[in-house]
């Protein structure tokens, strides 16, 4: 009898950081690794987040038959209750990413289209078709985890995001030797991250940090200390919560998702920081200056997160000064440098000591670089090797990496969203392609176009112009036309150039009346008009709109 193929599609993650998922399909049944969301950048304005499109899932909605979550950052799990609003279908993951999944599900009242089922490190089981073994790797949220497929085509691999940390907080390294173990049955494909392919080296431990830290915090004896950092890096939290409760500080947790992810994890064991050791920030009142470690949300810049509020000033439980130590414990996310360093800017006019990773180790990236790649890929020694997690430089990085060592260049894929890869007996090969565009969130409107994205950046870049004309059968033009605008130029001060626009329409409505055009010309005449006036004076191409109306 054959073995029935693999096929693998690329929903997302093959051409940028985040909105992460793929899809492996066995005899006919869907398993997804991960649904995450993108963040937006400055070309899409009002966009909340980017999701992976489904409309290819929703034609196969009876197929599938569950979600494994690799871990609890945004990026793999964010997309979650945008997926359940579509199907019903179970999430699997470790304790803690299903506790975070669970969190996110219960907001958004989604409870009843899922159930959660938690993974231990090591552990397989059988979903449908799919023969699952989940192994410890490590990354920068605790209970990340691997997973191996083992598949009819042989044994596959997905590392989820992941660096290798020899000497991680908690202890649990990633497992190399079961990698080995599977890498002697031989493996026929390795999935594994690209995000920081480029980057030279081994990463530094997350342990390196707290060396940092302990050196640092102890330093400013006298003053309010505030850190910063993803709420998710709940080892980088212990390390501080350890550091300054170990110099007498009480910690402040501030931010929705701080408040909430200390919760969860000290409901865990994740987390273990003394109840005595942390108060609610409506209580910071109570403490002196050297008492006080607030550890906040933020350090990306986020603009309604805590340390933007605190550094505009606009935060209702704290204001900073210059008494006051603010630590980033963290890195701009590519995109994020300048929300992040107009924050610094706003911070240190407040007088606020700034620390950050420019110029200390206070922080270490959760993604394997070079040397932990190939050190990955050795162990595995793949048959057939295939970069996920990243734009297309990291991928291609990636795939070079594994040829430099040793790696066939004929069985490295860089693939691309939307791609499928089909292995058989035969190997491995781009079989399809489906359509995988991005899917834009805005506040309550799903499924942004890209013509109403391009509308918005228009408006962005040159404001708007409406021209309204009230025409009458027996008199002709009805007063003056009526200029407004909205971030094209200054109204009030551009009196003589909106009196010269008025007139130019004034002279056209009145020609095209005599000359007896209809209304609908008239319309598309003074729109004509206006948009030729307003480039020739200020060089911009505002969108620009006209409304003709007929009075009696
Ligand atoms: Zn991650």
């Amino acid at each position: 009898m054959v073995s029935p193929d693999v096929t693998i599609t690329f929903l997302g993650g093959l051409g940028e950081v985040g909105r992460n998922s793929t899809c492996i399909e066995i005899g006919g049944k869907l398993l997804l690794i991960d649904f995450g969301v993108m963040f937006p950048d400055a070309t899409m304005p009002g966009v909340d987040v980017i999701l992976p499109d489904t409309r290819w899932l929703q034609a196969r909605s009876e197929d599938l038959a569950a979600v494994i979550v690799t871990h609890g950052h945004e990026d793999h799990l964010g997309g979650v209750p945008h997926l359940l609003k579509q199907f019903e279908v179970p999430l699997y993951g470790s304790e803690l990413t299903m506790a975070l999944a669970r969190q996110k599900v219960i907001e958004a009242r989604l409870e009843d289209r899922t159930s959660f089922h938690t993974l231990s490190d090591g552990q397989r089981l059988k979903i449908g078709p799919f023969d699952i073994e989940v192994l410890p790797i490590t990354h920068s949220v605790p209970e990340s985890l691997c997973v191996v497929l083992h598949t009819p085509q042989g044994v596959m691999v997905h590392t989820g995001d992941f660096k290798i940390d020899r000497e991680p907080i908690d202890g649990r390294t990633t497992d190399i030797g079961r990698l080995k173990e599977l890498s002697e049955e031989g493996v026929r494909l390795l999935m594994a991250d690209s995000t920081n392919a480029d980057k030279p080296g081994w990463s530094p431990s997350e342990s390196t940090v707290g060396d940092t830290l302990r050196q640092l915090i102890p330093r400013w004896g006298g003053q309010r200390l505030i850190v910063s950092c993803f709420a998710s890096h709940l080892h980088r939290v212990q390390q501080i919560c350890d550091i300054a409760i170990g110099e007498g500080r009480t910690i402040f947790p501030l931010g929705r998702s701080m408040v909430s992810n200390i919760r969860i994890a000290q409901e865990l064991g994740v987390l273990n920081v003394p109840h005595r050791a942390i108060d609610s920030i409506d209580r910071i009142g109570e403490y002196d200056s050297e008492e006080i470690c607030v550890i906040c949300t933020g350090s990306q810049g986020e603009a309604n997160a805590a340390l933007s509020l605190l550094a505009r000033g606009d935060h209702p439980d704290l204001s900073l000064s210059e008494d006051d130590v603010v630590l980033l414990s963290s890195h701009p996310i590519p995109g994020n440098e300048i929300p992040v360093y107009r924050m610094i800017n706003r911070l240190t006019r407040l007088g606020c000591e700034v620390i950050h990773d420019g110029f200390e180790h206070v922080h270490t990236t959760g993604h394997a670089q070079r040397e932990e790649l190939q050190h990955l890929y050795e162990a595995l020694l793949p048959e057939w090797y295939l970069p996920v997690e990243g734009e297309h430089r990291m991928l291609r990085r990636n795939a070079d990496l594994a040829i430099e060592s040793g790696h066939s260049p004929n069985r490295t894929i860089v693939a691309n969203d939307g791609d499928q890869v089909t292995i058989n007996a035969d190997g491995l090969r781009i079989s399809g392609r489906i359509a995988a565009p991005y899917h834009y969130l805005d506040g309550l409107l799903d499924d942004l176009s890209p013509d109403l994205l391009e509308e918005r950046r228009k408006l962005g870049e040159g404001g708007f112009v409406h021209v309204t004309v009230l025409i009458s059968q027996e008199s002709g033009l009805v007063g003056h036309p009526d200029i407004s605008t909205l971030g094209w130029l200054d109204a009030e001060r551009s009196v003589q150039v909106l009196a010269e626009l008025e007139i130019e329409v004034t002279e056209a409505v009145n020609a095209a009346i005599r000359a007896e055009e209809n209304r609908e010309a008239i319309e598309r005449l003074v729109r004509r008009t206006t948009g030729r006036f307003v480039g020739n004076r200020t060089r911009r191409r505002p969108p620009i709109s006209a409304s003709v109306i007929l009075v009696d």
